[in-house]
């Protein structure tokens, strides 16, 4: 059943990408679907940009990801194959799940950041809650560089944490103490805000250079987002410490 001229036309479409045919009719395989039968097709390991037909840029228009992912996610509804063949019905639940965390990545401007630093091989560092437990018990000092803009502030604030982390213990209240806490902590969520406003334009630098393609460019950009990144997640740590702190 095999029709030469879909053939052709999605040979040119999808040059060195879906080199493989339909496995149930033999036709160029579209992405998801075979563009001639409509049958699922197996995933091939894509990244997340790839899986919704995008290019590696971080300006993306969430409404219209939305719009595929709702229609991509009716298409792709494993109720929809419970008759199908065996394997077509596998296939429709792994290219579901690949459907919803590429969904869920991309939609999220941080995720979407930190993923596609990942794919250009850069490490974030661990600034998660459990990188800084497990440094705590190990006593190693981990990795983690205070923001130059933040110095001062920390400084005073890691003070008065102690002072509520031992007023807790003791049972003490002390009401002007936690007005403080709680303006730190109002003061860092609008320095987070900012930072994510910032970020934006980072995008639109790192779009610029995958745009004109030039590799000098890159590095420096990638590097931008990097530093970007680290300085929101060592707030949000001090965020976390002060809701402890204040036992929120
Ligand atoms: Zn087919």
């Amino acid at each position: 059943m095999a029709n030469p001229e879909s053939k052709s036309i999605s040979s040119l479409i999808m040059p060195g990408e879906a080199t493989s045919s339909c496995w149930s009719c033999g036709t160029m395989r579209a992405e998801h679907f075979c563009s001639a039968c409509g049958k699922v097709q197996p995933p091939v390991p894509v990244d997340y940009f790839t899986f919704f037909g995008l290019q590696r840029r971080l300006n993306v228009d969430v409404e219209s990801l939305e719009r595929e992912f709702y229609l991509l996610s009716r298409k792709l509804h494993p109720d929809l194959y419970s008759r199908a063949d065996k394997r077509e019905q596998e296939w429709s639940l792994e290219q579901s799940s690949l459907l919803n965390d590429a969904y869920r990545t991309l939609k999220d401007p941080i995720k979407r950041t930190e993923y596609l630093l990942r794919l250009e091989g850069v490490e974030l560092e661990e600034q998660s809650k459990t990188a800084t437990e497990k440094a705590r018990a190990t006593g190693e000092v981990k990795k983690q560089i205070v923001p130059p803009d933040l110095l001062e502030e920390v400084f005073e604030l890691n003070m008065q944490l102690e002072e509520a982390r031992m007023n807790k213990k003791l049972g003490e209240a002390d009401p002007a103490l936690v007005k403080d806490l709680e303006a730190h902590k109002d003061a860092f969520q609008k320095k987070s805000e900012a930072l994510s406003e910032e970020l934006k334009s980072h995008w639109d630098e790192w779009d610029r250079v995958t745009e004109s393609n030039n590799q000098d460019d890159r590095r420096p950009a990638l590097d931008r987002m990097v530093d970007l990144l680290n300085r929101r997640s060592y707030i949000k740590n001090l965020v976390r410490d002060v809701n402890e702190a204040l036992g929120n």
